[in-house]
């Protein structure tokens, strides 16, 4: 994947800032992945669309991810560090994103979930209803040995088996990091929100090259196409030289 370069970022952030996260996702991936159709990007299932985050991350800012986190039990701050190989390893992009199951008699025909179905669900406010409306629309069809049931008569432990099944045949759908925190031992799996931790560095990143963009159009009266196109090896030499 090719990083993205400074005018890409600036673009992308500039695009994708006021959108809801499901939609920046894409916004940094179509630049990144040149003559994907846009239909396809968006019918990525949520890990697939994850690991083309962590790839295109890892080529633009590095290989390493830094963040702080409190650990849930005794509130010390901690920095973890996750390296995007460990993440990716092993990967392999779900061959189709409709499958079927049976258990307990039940016949489920499921899709995992992709771009659209986040962006239906992007107005919803609690996680809850969050999970609930992507699983409704993740189970096309309830059969209880051949006779059609309505979603909301699965018991609630299948229900719970559904879910589990379908995140666990889309890899990296959710980003699990094993964190411990060395004051109080308590050992436990943070989840990682990638789009809004990648979106976080996109912003800042894009705004320090607008803030070189006004330094050095003032210094030197140069136009912005001019100095985004620069890498960020001669912007730094041309600042230097003014300083
Ligand atoms: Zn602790």
């Amino acid at each position: 994947m090719a990083a993205l370069t400074p005018a890409e970022l600036v673009a992308v952030w500039e695009a994708g800032h006021k959108l809801p996260d499901c939609e920046k996702a894409l916004v940094a991936l179509a630049p990144a992945l040149p003559g994907t159709d846009p239909h396809h990007l968006r019918a990525l299932s949520i890990g697939a669309r994850n690991a083309h985050l962590l790839a295109l991350r890892r080529d633009t800012f590095g290989p390493v991810m830094r963040a702080f986190v409190k650990c849930p039990a005794c509130s010390e701050p901690l920095e973890f560090e996750q390296d995007i190989a460990e993440l990716l390893a092993g990967y392999r992009a779900p061959a189709a994103r409709e499958f079927t199951l049976h258990i307990d008699g039940h016949e489920l025909s499921c899709r995992m979930p992709d771009s659209s179905d986040l962006a239906a669900a992007s107005q919803l406010f609690f996680q809850e209803e969050v999970a609930e409306a992507l699983f409704e629309r993740s189970v096309l069809d309830v059969r209880l040995h051949g006779e059609a049931l309505p979603l909301t008569a699965l018991p609630h432990d299948l229900r719970l088996q559904v879910q589990a099944e379908i995140a666990g045949r889309d890899p990296l759908s959710q980003i699990a990091i094993p964190l411990g925190c060395a004051a109080c031992r308590h050992v436990w799996h943070a989840g990682l929100e990638i789009v809004a931790f990648f979106w976080t560095e996109i912003e800042r990143m894009a705004r320090a090259v607008l803030d070189d963009v006004v330094q050095l159009a003032r210094g030197y009266g140069w136009r912005e196409d001019d100095i985004l196109a620069m890498s960020p090896q001669r912007r730094q030499f041309y600042l230097e030289a003014m300083a």
